[in-house]
Formats: structure tokens, C-alpha cells, sequence
């Protein structure tokens, strides 16, 4: 979909810290960050929601969504992780493109849920990336 800014992280027309990908999916840094190292897979196949989405887009999805809470375990270390989908205005969704939330959590983070939007902080997304995408050595 032209208008619809997942789809054009996903082409490329739109930058963003990408950090996994296959064949039916993009894995990116969230530009808000709940915690350090919060991250969202979305399928390549522009689709709304929970209840639109292809099952093999959703599966696919989630075992992206697990390729990178294994790697966010590896080299951040977190407590744990929340992983996260908004279906909908009234469940918190902004952006219509499905996506899973990968939110590493930490025993003392101050995390409310619905999280503030907060933007950046910048460098330290690209940092976080840069150790989950492996090209920091
Ligand atoms: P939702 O509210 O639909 O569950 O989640 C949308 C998420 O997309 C939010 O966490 C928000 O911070 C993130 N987001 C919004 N605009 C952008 C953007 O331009 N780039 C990136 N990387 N994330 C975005
Ligand atoms: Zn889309």
C-alpha cells in the first residue's frame, strides 16, 4: 500500500534500523522505544491486522519474532521480554501495517503499558541495531 509507512520500511523508501530478514518478513527498530532494544516484525505483505493477516504471514511473523528475541537474549541481555500485537484503535494500534512488538524487558525498567511515545533516543537505537544486526563484530 502507497500511504502505508510499514510498507515503505519495508521497500526501503523509508529509513529505519532494520536488524532481521527473510523472505516474508522485516524485523526494525521501534523509533519509540519502550525499552532499550524494542523492536517490530512485520510481514513484507501489507496486511491491517490480526484479523486480516495471512496464517503463513503470521507464522512467519512470529518465528521471526523469536529469531530475534534469541538474538536480543544473546547480546542484551535482557530479564525478559514482552512480545506484544495491538489489533485496532481501541487495543493501542497507530500503524495499520501488522506488526509484533519484541520489547526486552529488564527487572528494573519502568515500563507501564500503554508506554509514552518519547521519540529517540537516536544513537542509541542505531547502537542497539548495530550489536543485533552482528555488524559491530
Ligand atoms: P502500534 O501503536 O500500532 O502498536 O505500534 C506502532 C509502533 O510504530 C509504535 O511503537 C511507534 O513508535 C512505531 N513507529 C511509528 N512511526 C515509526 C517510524 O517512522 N519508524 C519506526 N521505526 N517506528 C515507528
Ligand atoms: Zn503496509
Amino acid at each position: 500500500m502507497s500511504d502505508c509507512l510499514f510498507c515503505g520500511i519495508v521497500e526501503g523508501s523509508i529509513p529505519s534500523q532494520t536488524v532481521d530478514s527473510d523472505e516474508r518478513t522485516v524485523s526494525f527498530m521501534d523509533i519509540n522505544p519502550a525499552t532499550p532494544g524494542h523492536a517490530l516484525v512485520v510481514p513484507r505483505a501489507h496486511s491491517t491486522d490480526l484479523i486480516e493477516i495471512d496464517p503463513e504471514d503470521l507464522a512467519a511473523a512470529s518465528v521471526a519474532a523469536q529469531r530475534l528475541a534469541r538474538r536480543m537474549e544473546e547480546v542484551l541481555e535482557p530479564d525478559g521480554f514482552n512480545l506484544l500485537n495491538a489489533c485496532r484503535p481501541a487495543a493501542w494500534q497507530t500503524v495499520f501495517h501488522y506488526h509484533w512488538h519484541v520489547i526486552p524487558r529488564y527487572e528494573d525498567d519502568p515500563l507501564e503499558l500503554p508506554w509514552i511515545p518519547r521519540g529517540g533516543p537516536e544513537e542509541e537505537i542505531a547502537a542497539i541495531a548495530a550489536k543485533l544486526r552482528s555488524d559491530d563484530g
